[in-house]
């Protein structure tokens, strides 16, 4: 894991598995008003943790701006679960909605970003995947109602 300082910026990459073993980096808030945490490298949380994650956040400033990033359907899933997993301050600037080709089955993951296809808590376009084997349409591989549902905390 990596914690970067540019200007008021701290941008913080999760990485691997996170688990009891895991040592979150140092948060140097000298300056910085905000706290992003990119979730692109991360590969999954076991229920330590978790934990230990929303141990981390409760030690932030609750007056920070607290940014989530490209967070992977692991993150989501625990967004929707876990109360305080996403600060009631913070904001997911970008997601991940998995989707399928109903012939192939092939897996993509389609990046929503907040100003595009959600705003407000709705999500206003969904994107259109297209197999890039097949040429049709893939599906969603997740229940909307279920998995927008940390949107409207
Ligand atoms: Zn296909």
């Amino acid at each position: 894991m990596l914690a970067i300082k540019s200007k008021n910026l701290l941008t913080v990459q999760i990485t691997g598995l996170v688990n009891a073993e895991t040592e979150f980096p140092v948060l140097d808030t000298k300056g910085v008003d905000t706290i992003i945490f990119d979730f692109n490298k991360l590969d999954g949380f076991n229920s330590y943790g978790v934990k230990g994650w929303i141990s981390y956040l409760q030690k932030i400033d609750p007056e920070m701006k607290i940014i989530f990033r490209n967070c992977k359907r692991i993150v989501v899933d625990q967004m929707n679960m876990v109360t305080n997993f996403l600060p009631a301050n913070a904001v997911v600037e970008s997601f991940y909605v998995p989707y399928h080709c109903p012939k192939c089955q092939k897996f993509f993951n389609s990046l929503y970003e907040h100003g595009k296809q959600y705003e407000n808590k709705i999500v206003s376009q969904l994107t259109q995947v297209v197999c890039d084997k097949c040429k049709i349409d893939a599906e969603m591989d997740v229940i909307k109602a279920k998995y927008f549902n940390f949107l409207t905390r």
